[in-house]
């Protein structure tokens, strides 16, 4: 046997990233590789992070988990979408809808119509062509794969959660299958002289836990990857300004909303996520604008039902660590770098690198190569989503304060700018192939952001005036049809009436 052969994998840290890690992991080398976690209750987690976006439904199917029984236990809701109010101009709002818009023609996005029929006066929205945003602002879901008699793309969707429902949930999950769980708190690392590469974690007590290869989950704190390995950060707040939150749960609210609420303010923004059995806000800002009180008071100020709780602060700093794996150490989560929540992207990101390290998974061995392309595959990822979240900051027609004329002002990187000026002049929007976002998102956030096309793609004038008119028309009625037959939001939930 190959003696440097990894069985057994140490995860240090039970949040989210340490349980959905443990969950997959198990899961799919559950045979092969034993698994042990620790954590601390004493340091606790940062006890946010409620809303995701559509992949997560492959994470939890890949777990075989219940969708009833997940929406149960995490007392989740449905996400359609992010509304983003007062981020272009005050009083203005738009969504970001999963899934698609109207009807795409062959070679050709179907905002290239839209633009076109604008061009001869009609008044209609993007987003009356939304089936997601259209069910959204009804109250409206079920699972609808497809729109009936078309071919037509249906419901695109993922959840709002209760961020310590879900880590107990997958904790089950996990130990369960056979995860060892130890409660503690790491107080020395060991590093083997000879190669760098950490040999056991010390806990307080003088308990030692060793392992063949670590996953760093220790959050913000970075335990493993930075404080023992040094690896390094790769700084983006002069792209993304805001540097701290608050959070504080409220009373719930009835009608439960379909969509997560994103609501610009002087110097920040702030969400509103709808659960089942309470609302979770924070306000996100910056700390160079807003004064902690001032932050607190516009947070409390703009609540829809009464503060459960005193609002907590969380500081970071937005940005990427250098390397994702380095030794024999992977960061997963909030030790590998931070996006601040506007597209709901983190936990997704744990997601993906977690089936990354499933799929790169270094039974014989850490090899230099798989690393490398591991690294690689990290950075691009999170590149990419960077540039979306930047655009929402940049493209922004708000001039009431010193924060948002300096977002309007600040230099973009280079890969942002390219997009953002081709889809200005011409309409055209490419996905790059390991993008996140799809075309659609892309084009919402543009449009949304108040970025108009000032041409349309020429496939959209093979239509005549009056196959345009009639395309248009019929696609409303067919979407607007379709959301009338959905059941309410609150009747798909567990427990709730029509169950
Ligand atoms: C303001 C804010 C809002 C967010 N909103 C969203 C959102 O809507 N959607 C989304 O996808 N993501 C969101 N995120 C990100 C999301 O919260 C995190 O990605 C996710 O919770 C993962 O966190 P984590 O597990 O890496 O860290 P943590 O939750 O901090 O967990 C760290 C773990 O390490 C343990 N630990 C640390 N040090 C030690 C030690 N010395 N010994 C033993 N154990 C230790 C802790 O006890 C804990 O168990 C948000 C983040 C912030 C800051």
């Amino acid at each position: 046997m190959n003696d440097k052969i990894i069985r057994e994998v140490v995860i240090l840290g039970g949040g989210t990233a340490g349980w959905m890690t443990a969950a997959l992991l198990v899961k799919m080398l559950g045979k092969s590789i034993n698994i042990t976690l620790v954590e601390s209750e004493r340091i606790g987690t940062v006890g946010v992070g409620e809303a995701t976006i559509p992949p997560i439904l492959n994470y939890n199917q890949a777990l075989g988990l219940d969708e009833q029984d997940f929406l149960r236990e995490t007392k989740g809701t449905i996400k359609l979408g992010i509304q983003f109010e007062d981020w272009f101009r005050r009083g203005e709002s738009y969504m970001h809808a999963f899934g698609s818009i109207g009807k795409n023609f062959p070679f050709c996005d179907f905002h290239h119509f839209w633009k076109r029929s604008r061009e001869r006066g009609d008044d209609s929205s993007l987003w009356d062509y939304s089936l997601n945003y259209q069910a959204a602002k009804q109250n409206k879901f079920g699972h609808l794969a497809q729109i009936p008699g078309t071919s037509l793309p249906g419901i695109s969707y993922a959840y709002h959660f209760d961020a310590g429902l879900y880590a107990q949930y997958l904790r089950r999950y996990a130990e369960s299958k056979g995860v060892k769980r130890i409660e503690g708190t790491v107080s020395e690392v060991d590093v083997k002289p000879d190669n760098g590469f950490i040999d056991s974690l010390v806990l307080e007590g003088g308990q030692r836990v060793g392992g063949d290869l670590y996953v760093d989950c220790s959050g913000m704190a970075a335990l493993l990857i930075e404080k023992k390995l040094g690896t390094g950060y790769e700084d983006w707040s002069h792209w993304l300004p805001c540097d701290r939150a608050l959070a504080v749960p409220s009373a719930a609210v009835k009608p439960i909303i379909p969509y997560t609420r994103s609501i610009a303010h002087e110097a920040g923004w702030q969400w509103r996520i709808p659960l089942q059995h309470r609302t979770g806000n924070g306000m996100v800002y910056s700390s160079r604008h807003w004064s902690d009180d001032q932050a607190r008071d516009a947070l409390l100020a703009s609540l829809d039902a009464e503060p459960l709780d005193e609002p907590r602060e969380i500081r970071f700093r937005t940005g990427r660590r250098r390397k994702q794996w380095n030794k024999n150490v992977v960061s997963i989560g909030l030790s590998s770098g931070f996006l601040e929540p506007l597209e709901s992207t983190s936990i997704h990101l744990v997601q993906s690198a977690a089936i990354r390290l499933v799929k790169s998974f270094p039974h014989a061995g850490v090899c230099p190569a798989e690393v490398a392309e591991f690294n690689r595959q990290s950075r691009v990822e999170l590149e990419r989503i960077r540039d979306f979240i930047i655009l929402h900051y940049k493209a922004n027609q708000r001039r009431d304060s010193d924060f948002w004329r300096e977002c309007e002002r600040m230099d973009i990187p280079a890969t942002l700018g390219d997009k953002i000026e081709l889809f200005r002049k011409t309409g055209k929007m490419f996905r790059d192939y390991d993008d996140l976002f799809t075309e659609v998102a892309w084009q919402q956030v543009m449009i949304g952001q108040g970025i108009i096309p000032e041409d349309h793609h020429t496939i959209a004038d093979s239509l005549s005036e009056a196959q345009l008119a009639d395309l248009m028309s019929s696609l409303r009625t067919l979407i607007g049809g379709t959301v009338q037959k959905l059941p309410d939001h609150e009747a798909f939930l567990p427990g709730k009436p029509g169950k």
